[in-house]
């Protein structure tokens, strides 16, 4: 069972909490993206463990006509075990989600990750989308000196991006460690998206001053986005936000929730307050 310090974060351990849990944000206008916790597997067993509980989830979010989506880590569909692995099962994943109508996200995780990721990520969204109609898309992050040619390489792709601002500790050759530097970088990153995309632009970030400055590139240059922020931060502006633009919330959940949860308490040390004032009542 998950404790309740985690619970502000994590959508229970079963696929049927978290679907209990999107259809709640449904009545809200929200939409989700939901991702079965688990990375760095080293066995095939627990990757194809994992992959079996997507694919039942992809038909369950069909069968019930939720506005949901899925997100996947590399490492858990095994890119530790070699990147013929992990393009297997991601194939296996997407062609699943395109029978089913249901849109597949691939996280980005630490640098040594990238080029593989972009790489799955570019054939499989040509192969499977087109502009009109992308099926995938993946994460890429501000903090990450090559990130801004990489967002070069990925504008003609038919696929969706997420913009973040990079969640890993990385080395100072290959990432911006100081954050003013790494909020111009996002800043950057979101200009020249806006002016050379079509669409597809996802804004990853809890951050008012780059959600207003989304908005503001909106507007001047028209190009469609959505907003996307983590379950249990700021749900408050998510559902306010979501009467003007599409929200979607990432939804973790499953009984490997602990690094998940230590990852958003280190992040930001309110997030340990507002965990335990879910304990405590407020
Ligand atoms: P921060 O720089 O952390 O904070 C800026 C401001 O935002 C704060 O000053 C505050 O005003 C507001 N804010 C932030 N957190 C809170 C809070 N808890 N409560 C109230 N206000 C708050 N990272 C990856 O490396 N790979 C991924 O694949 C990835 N996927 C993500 C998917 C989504 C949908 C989101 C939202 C994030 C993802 N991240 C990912 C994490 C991301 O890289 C950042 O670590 C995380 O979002 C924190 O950065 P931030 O932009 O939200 O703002």
């Amino acid at each position: 069972m998950i404790p309740p310090i985690a619970n502000r974060f994590v959508a229970g351990e079963s696929p049927a909490t978290v679907l209990e849990h999107v259809r709640r944000l449904d009545d809200r206008n929200v939409r989700a993206i939901v991702n079965l916790l688990g990375e760095h597997y080293d066995d095939r067993a627990d990757v194809r463990a994992d992959a079996a509980t997507y694919r039942t989830l992809i038909e369950d979010i069909a069968r019930a006509n939720l506005e949901a989506c899925l997100s996947v880590k590399p490492t858990q569909l095994g890119l530790d075990l070699g990147e013929d692995v992990f393009r297997e099962e991601l194939e296996g994943l997407v062609e699943a989600a395109v029978e089913h109508g249901v849109f597949v996200w691939v996280d980005m995780e630490d640098h040594t990750t990238t080029d593989a990721t972009l790489d799955a990520f570019e054939s499989l969204a040509d192969e499977y989308g087109d502009d009109e109609n992308p099926r995938l898309g993946v994460c890429v992050q501000a903090n990450l000196k090559r990130t801004r040619e990489d967002v070069e390489r990925l504008a003609d792709v038919p696929g969706k991006v997420r913009f973040v601002k990079g969640a890993y500790d990385e080395p100072t050759d290959v990432a911006y460690q100081d954050s003013t530097r790494v909020n111009e970088e996002y800043r950057r990153l979101l200009e020249y998206a806006f002016e050379h995309f079509d669409g597809g632009i996802a804004v990853g970030s809890h951050d008012p001053a780059m959600i207003d400055y989304a908005i503001s590139l909106h507007e001047e240059y028209g190009t469609e986005f959505e907003l996307q922020m983590l379950m249990g931060v700021r749900e408050d502006a998510q559902e306010a936000l979501a009467r003007e633009y599409p929200v979607y919330q990432y939804v973790p959940f499953g009984d490997r929730w602990s690094s998940y949860f230590y990852r958003r308490v280190t992040e930001r040390k309110e997030n340990l307050w507002f965990a335990l004032r879910a304990i405590v009542g407020r």
